[in-house]
């Protein structure tokens, strides 16, 4: 907790005490914790419109955040994987929505960034794609555009077991790209959508995916379906249509090739979902010790923590809490390039522990505050709405998660039965 708060302070800093932090993740933190009461001021509207946060965009861009992740070289704020998932997860607190689709914009910029810095490229290889995120970078850091990253599609695809379906053939200077992406978030308030597609030849296969940034108004493209779901409602994942969208050569987000080769070398690209998830875990423990000790604005100021089963659960929650804060902070620790296999396994256990946690925690909030605190007015019967949505998250859901510790902990590569 911040020393300068009052030690009754109910607030749960991601970080806790007396983590190591750097000057610069410091002020991240701080920047992000001053913008999140006015998020969560409008996360309610969001919810109930199902629509989409841009007064917290503008914001966002007003502080230099949609930069985050762009290295500094460009101009950006230089975030690694784990200052990005402290901000992430300090925006989560606030608005879910936020958070989440602000994990597809900074990812735009950290696949792109740090982690292809740590790939294998032939020299063309790295000029080209010098040449191209230089062109994505600028548009972040000096036009404020914002990018979304719609993978899945309905298919074994975004659970990276088979091609995708979105195909890009190759044409004179540049892509046409076909297909359909389901629940992309960001639809129609994204400047670009970084999608992920198989360049078009007689035979389909993932190494061949190639990412490219198509134009939020390049003709062909439309977004269609409605959107009115259970939680997350203020992400507007809607579907987009691709009908011979033409994407020009520098569009291209990393070389052919180097997507496949990122997701099987640098596996914590796939964790960045969860820091929404545990931000609203958080969210969920520092409601309930508000409303115990009677602090909920607009409620009457009864107390109910004198009650030895609000105590307990008190307790239930904090060591749930604690133990998922603790798997994620050492998860960071071992994001990088051809981690070892335990790094690897404890990546899928923080992700399962985070996104199934996440919802626990706002279970027993609702059961323990009561009747009361699920009423539309606060924002308990959020949190635990939103919070359901983190284990469906592809590639790495809490089933795919199981799915791989299992196999992976039984199998050495190229093992079989
Ligand atoms: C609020 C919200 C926002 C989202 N935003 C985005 C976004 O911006 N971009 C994006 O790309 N996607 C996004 N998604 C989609 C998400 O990542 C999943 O792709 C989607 O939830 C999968 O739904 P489905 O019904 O198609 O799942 P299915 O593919 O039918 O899978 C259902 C379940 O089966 C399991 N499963 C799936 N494939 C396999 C397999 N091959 N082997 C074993 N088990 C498997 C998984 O546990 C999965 O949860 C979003 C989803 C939500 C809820």
């Amino acid at each position: 907790m911040d020393a300068s708060l009052p030690q009754t302070d109910p607030r749960y800093s991601i970080v806790g005490s007396n983590l190591a932090l750097t000057g610069k993740q410091r002020e991240l933190l701080g920047l992000a914790e001053e913008l999140g009461p006015r998020f969560a001021e409008r996360a309610e509207r969001y919810d109930r419109e199902a629509s989409f946060p841009f007064e917290n965009y503008a914001e966002l861009r007003a502080a230099g955040l949609l930069g985050l992740c762009v290295p500094e070289k460009f101009g950006g704020l230089g975030a690694d994987l784990k200052t990005y998932s402290l901000v992430s997860a300090t925006l989560g607190k606030y608005c879910g929505a936020t958070a989440l689709t602000f994990n597809m914009h900074a990812c735009s910029t950290l696949w792109p960034g740090v982690l292809a810095d740590d790939l294998d490229m032939t020299p063309a290889q790295r000029a080209e794609h010098e040449g191209h995120r230089v062109v994505h970078f600028e548009r972040v850091v000096r036009q404020g555009a914002v990018y979304a990253q719609p993978f899945s599609e309905g298919s074994a695809a975004a659970a990276g077991k088979a091609p995708f379906g979105t195909t890009a053939a190759k044409v004179d200077g540049g892509w046409l790209v076909n297909g359909k992406k389901i629940f992309a978030s960001l639809a129609g308030a994204a400047n670009y959508y970084g999608v992920l597609c198989t360049e078009d030849k007689p035979q389909l296969s993932m190494r061949d995916t190639l990412y490219l940034a198509v134009p939020g108004d390049a003709p062909g493209l439309t977004i269609t379906g409605d959107w009115d779901p259970l939680g997350m409602r203020g992400t507007v994942s809607r579907t987009l249509v691709f009908k011979d969208v033409f994407v020009p050569d520098e569009g291209t987000m990393m070389p052919r090739g180097v997507y496949f080769q990122a997701a099987s070398r640098w596996p914590h690209m796939f964790t960045t979902l969860s820091p929404t998830y545990l931000g609203i875990a958080i969210a969920a423990y520092e409601f309930t010790v508000r409303y115990l000790r009677g602090e909920v604005p607009g409620m009457p100021p009864v107390k109910r923590r004198m009650y030895p089963t609000k105590q307990i659960a008190v307790a239930e929650m904090w060591i749930r809490l604690e133990q998922t804060r603790a798997l994620f902070l050492r998860m960071l620790e071992d994001a990088r390039v051809d981690p070892p296999k335990d790094a690897r396994l404890r990546a899928y256990a923080a992700q399962y522990t985070i996104m199934e946690n996440a919802n626990e925690l706002c279970r027993l909030a609702i059961r323990t505050c009561g009747g009361q605190s699920m009423l539309k007015s606060l924002p308990l019967e959020r949190l635990y709405r939103d919070s359901r949505c983190g284990a469906l998250m592809l590639p790495w859901t809490a089933e795919l998660c199981l799915d791989r510790i299992g196999r992976e902990a039984l199998y050495e590569p190229g093992e079989e039965d």
